[in-house]
C-alpha cells in the first residue's frame, strides 16, 4: 500500500503545482513544525522597482542614477535590474563601468569614468567608512513601507539613498495564514535590512524575522530557529498583525502549537500572550510546572523541530540542503532547485500548504 499511496500523492501533487523530487519529502512533510521562508523571490515576486531617489546636496538625481545604473549593469542582483531599467526609461545613457567588484550581501563597486561608485546596503557604506546618518529619516520611512533602502556613494561621499519595492506574491498572505491555521510555525530569513523585513513580514502575517543575514549565514539562522532559538534570536517588535510573540516558540510543545495570536491574543498583556487553555503555555500554571520538573526548560526550547525551508536563490541552496525538507521556488535559480526536495513549479506559496496537506492525507491512507 505504501508505494501506491505515495504515487497517488505525487500524482495529485502535480495538479497543485508541487513536484516531489524525493519521495521521502512527502512522508516527512506531515511532521513539519516550522516553515522558514526566504523573502526576496519567495514571499515577494523578486521583481523590485525603483520607487524613490533622494539625492544629497550637490548631487543631481539623474547624474546619480546614471552612475548607479552604470555600475548595476555589471550585477545580476534583482535590484540591479530595477535600477538599470529605470535609467533606461528615463533615457539616460550609461557609461561603461570598470573594475567591478561585488561584495555578496553588501553591495557593488566600480569605476565609472574617473569616479569610484559604490552602491549597496547601509552595512556596505559602514564597511567603506561612510555614515548614512544624513539619510536616516528617509531610510526609516522607506523601510517602514516595506521598501529596501539602497545607498550610493561617489568618490567616498554619500550621494543618494534610493528605494526599491518588491511586490508581494498574491499567494503569500493566504498561504501563511493557512499554515498557521494548520498549527505550523512560520519565520522569515533575509539578507535585507531589519525594518524592511519586518514590514514585509507584518504584511503577510509572519512575526518571527531574522534579517540582515549574510549569504553564508542562512544555514546558521535556520539551525537557531530549528532548536527553538527563542533566546538566540530576538523577536521583532510587537506588530498589530502579529502580536509580536509567537506562542509556539514560548510554549515549546508542538502538539500545543496552535497559533493563537488572533485578534484577541495581542490584547493580552505581555507574558500572557500565547497561553493555551489547558495546554502547556508557559504562562499557564501547568506549563510552568512542567518546565520546572523537566529541569531543562520546556521541550520545544531544547528538542530540535522539523523544519522546512522555502527559497529561490543561489544563497538559499545551503539552507535548502540543511533543512529537513527543502522547498524551492520553481521560477528560481537552478542551484536552488537542485538542492531541494520539493519544487513549487509556478512559485505559488499555496503549494507549501497543499504539500503538507497531501502529506498528512497520504500518510493517513497508508495507515
Ligand atoms: P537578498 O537576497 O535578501 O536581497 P543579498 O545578500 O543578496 O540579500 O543582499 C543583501 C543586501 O545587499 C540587499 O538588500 C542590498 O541592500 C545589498 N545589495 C546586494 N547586491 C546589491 C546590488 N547589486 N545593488 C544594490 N544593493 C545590493
Ligand atoms: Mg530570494
Amino acid at each position: 500500500a505504501v508505494p501506491t499511496s505515495i504515487v497517488v500523492g505525487g500524482g495529485r501533487a502535480a495538479e497543485f503545482g508541487v513536484l516531489f523530487r524525493k519521495g521521502e519529502a512527502l512522508q516527512a512533510l506531515r511532521n513539519v513544525d516550522l516553515v522558514v521562508f526566504d523573502k526576496t523571490g519567495t514571499i515577494t515576486k523578486g521583481q523590485p522597482e525603483l520607487t524613490d531617489l533622494v539625492a544629497a546636496e550637490g548631487f543631481a538625481e539623474d547624474a546619480v542614477l546614471t552612475l548607479v545604473a552604470a555600475v548595476e549593469t555589471q550585477s545580476e542582483h534583482p535590484i540591479a535590474e530595477a535600477l538599470v531599467k529605470t535609467a533606461h526609461t528615463r533615457g539616460l545613457v550609461l557609461p561603461k563601468a570598470q573594475n567591478f567588484q561585488a561584495v555578496a550581501g553588501y553591495g557593488i563597486e566600480a569605476d565609472v569614468g574617473d569616479r569610484r561608485v559604490a552602491v549597496g546596503a547601509d552595512r556596505f557604506m559602514a564597511k567603506l567608512g561612510l555614515s548614512v546618518e544624513g539619510f536616516a529619516d528617509a531610510a526609516r520611512r522607506m523601510g517602514e513601507e516595506g521598501k529596501t533602502p539602497i545607498y550610493a556613494a561617489v568618490d567616498g561621499k554619500l550621494a543618494a539613498v534610493l528605494a526599491v519595492a518588491d511586490p508581494l506574491k498574491p499567494s503569500s498572505r493566504d498561504a501563511i495564514a493557512a499554515l498557521r491555521a494548520m498549527g505550523v510555525e512560520v519565520a522569515l530569513v533575509t539578507g535585507d535590512n531589519r525594518r524592511t523585513a519586518e514590514a514585509i513580514a507584518a504584511q503577510v502575517g509572519i512575526d518571527r524575522v531574522v534579517a540582515e543575514v549574510l549569504p553564508e549565514g542562512k544555514v546558521a539562522a535556520l539551525k537557531a530557529l530549528r532548536t527553538g532559538g527563542a533566546k538566540e534570536i530576538p523577536l521583532p517588535n510587537p506588530s498589530p498583525q502579529g502580536g509580536g510573540t509567537y506562542p509556539a516558540l514560548r510554549t515549546g510543545d508542538r502538539a500545543e502549537a496552535t497559533p493563537s495570536s488572533g485578534p484577541s491574543d495581542h490584547l493580552l498583556p505581555e507574558g500572557r500572550r500565547g497561553s493555551m487553555p489547558g495546554g502547556l503555555g508557559s504562562s499557564s500554571p501547568l506549563g510552568e510546572r512542567v518546565a520546572e520538573r523537566s529541569g531543562r526548560g520546556v521541550r520545544g526550547e531544547t528538542a530540535p523541530r522539523i523544519v522546512a525551508f522555502v527559497g529561490d536563490g543561489i544563497n538559499d541552496a545551503p539552507a535548502l540542503a540543511e533543512a529537513d525538507i527543502g522547498i524551492a521556488i520553481g521560477t528560481g535559480t537552478d542551484v536552488a532547485i537542485e538542492s531541494a526536495d520539493v519544487v513549487l513549479v509556478g512559485g505559488d506559496l499555496s503549494g507549501v500548504v497543499s504539500a503538507i496537506a497531501m502529506s498528512r492525507a497520504t500518510m493517513r491512507n497508508i495507515r
